[in-house]
């Protein structure tokens, strides 16, 4: 390993060159943010996939109109302020995303909504958490110590969301997914705020393309170009040396500075790294498998005078998302039951019908046929980072070296959603041009406000797309 000249962006004023690694919308974000903050230097972006936008994965279906969402799917108006921002400047046309959920319970047929009680152990769980200081504890020991383990699985059963019990779920992830999906939302709050709900109109993938649009021609796009090496850059100008491959060729690049916006489980696979900071390399992340899917019919089967919905039951599907009068529904699970899911799928042509009546609890009439289904297995699609350090939490990036930053929701009290990329973006453009306001305090543990403004998360729960999975497409099963 070459000796490290230091330069720091703020040592020595801003990098004349910038390399950010990874075209998601939080690389995006980042050289669009970095723009608005006066920053002149060379801004390259690279990215191991042919097109921009990660885990941004929308399609059209056919004429049923129908956008689905293999990726990220809604955002809320008011804690999503960056995002929604974003999507104003754009001009990006949001439409409500509305699926009230309903539980079917084992042995029933009719869905309902969720009993009292339930809403009162949500509350009673908060208000434990409030009082909660351990920030290592899981959430499923510490819900088994309030609640007791009976309800604790229960709780899980309705919540929709398998990782809720994960073993190392920290307790505000936890007490996150319990309070601000807009699945458990509508479930355990009365006040919840569905109406905050939106997803875009023509898709979240269009955001990562009207950003990549947008910057097109001011800076440089590197597609199919893979960073595989890092390290320090010798002599008086510093930076780093970056070895990317791509078509199978090896390229050295110099970069003044560089922004790593890849999941946080990549970059613990790039080499020289672990030299650079043997923290970061050894952080412990934990991964949860994740499954999204659709559904097309020949024709909608269920009534347009329903209301749009979202069925949660104990069944390997776990959310079923109807849409009234569409020929098409999707499906959403994680965990112990994306993976069922990922092998009950695996060589089937067709999706099982049988499966859709286990989780409605009713026959579907003979005549309807499957037109198409596809769906989407991430093999690490939620990561935890139980080991996020409280000044990484206050800075909302991470710099792991002198004008080298991991740019991640992780490091946010937004994790597991775009906007926590978006500040994590905004906060290390402008930290680079020497604005030390985006700081904040970090958050104390657990303050769960029920608020629609104040999420407050503070250790990890990150939604990442695997090294292994995410660019192969057959995992993008089609029948
Ligand atoms: C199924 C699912 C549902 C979700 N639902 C929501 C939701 O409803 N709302 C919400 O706000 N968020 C949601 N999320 C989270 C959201 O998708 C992510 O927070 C966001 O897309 C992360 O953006 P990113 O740019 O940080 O990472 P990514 O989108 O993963 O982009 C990283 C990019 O880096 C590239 N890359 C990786 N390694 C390298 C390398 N070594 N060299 C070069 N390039 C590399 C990848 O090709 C990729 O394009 C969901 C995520 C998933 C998986």
């Amino acid at each position: 390993m070459r000796s490290h000249t230091r330069s720091h962006p703020r040592d020595t004023g801003s990098p004349r060159d910038i390399t950010i690694v990874g075209a998601g919308i939080v690389g995006l974000a980042a050289a669009r943010y970095l723009r608005a903050s006066g920053c002149e230097a060379r801004i390259t972006i690279h990215d191991r996939a042919d097109a921009p936008g990660g885990r941004l994965m929308s399609e059209r279906m056919g004429d049923d109109r129908l956008i689905v969402e293999y990726g990220a799917g809604r955002m809320h108006r008011q804690r999503h302020r960056r995002l929604h921002e974003l999507c104003s400047e754009l001009g990006l046309p949001l439409a409500p995303f509305s699926y009230p959920a309903q539980l079917r319970q084992p042995g029933e047929a009719a869905t309902a909504p969720v009993r009292p009680d339930y809403r009162s152990v949500v509350a009673t769980l908060i208000a434990a958490g409030a009082r909660e200081s351990d920030r290592r504890r899981s959430f499923a020991d510490f819900c088994t110590e309030v609640v007791g383990a009976p309800q604790a699985r229960d709780l899980q059963r309705c919540s929709g969301y398998d990782t809720l019990l994960h073993p190392r779920l920290p307790v505000e992830a936890g007490l996150s997914i319990l309070c601000h999906h807009p699945e458990t939302e509508s479930l355990f709050h009365e006040e919840g705020s569905g109406a905050q709900w939106f997803t875009l109109q023509d898709g979240f993938q269009d955001l990562a393309w009207a950003v990549a649009m947008q910057l097109a021609g001011d800076i440089e796009f590197s597609y199919r170009s893979e960073l595989r090496h890092v390290e320090p850059a010798t002599g008086d100008d510093g930076g780093y040396l970056l070895e990317f491959a791509a078509d199978g060729v090896r390229r050295i690049e110099r970069a003044g500075a560089v922004i790593l916006a890849t999941p946080l489980q990549n970059t613990q696979l790039l080499s020289g790294l672990d030299k650079i900071s043997p923290r970061h390399a050894s952080t412990h992340l934990e991964a949860v498998p994740l499954m999204k899917g659709v559904v097309q019919f020949d024709r909608a089967w269920w009534p347009a005078s329903e209301r749009s919905r979202c069925v949660i039951a104990d069944t390997p599907l776990r959310k079923l998302y109807l849409t009234g009068g569409s020929h098409a529904l999707w499906f959403y699970c994680d965990g112990a039951s994306a993976r069922r899911m990922h092998s009950l799928l695996r060589g089937e042509t067709s999706f099982p019908l049988a499966l859709v009546e286990q989780h409605l609890g009713v026959a579907l009439p003979c005549d309807v046929r499957v037109r198409r289904s596809r769906w989407k297995f991430w093999e690490h699609g939620i990561s935890f980072d139980s080991e996020a350090r409280t000044d990484d939490l206050d800075r909302g990036f991470n710099e792991i070296a002198p004008g080298l930053a991991i740019c991640s929701d992780v490091y946010t009290d937004h994790l597991g959603w775009i906007e926590g990329g978006l500040e994590s973006a905004e906060a290390i453009a402008r930290h680079w041009q020497g604005d030390e306001s985006c700081h904040r305090a970090p958050a104390p543990l657990c303050s769960m406000p029920l608020r629609a403004d104040g999420q407050r998360i503070s250790a990890g729960l990150h939604w990442t797309g695997s090294r292994a999975s995410f660019h192969d497409s057959t995992n993008l099963e089609f029948s």
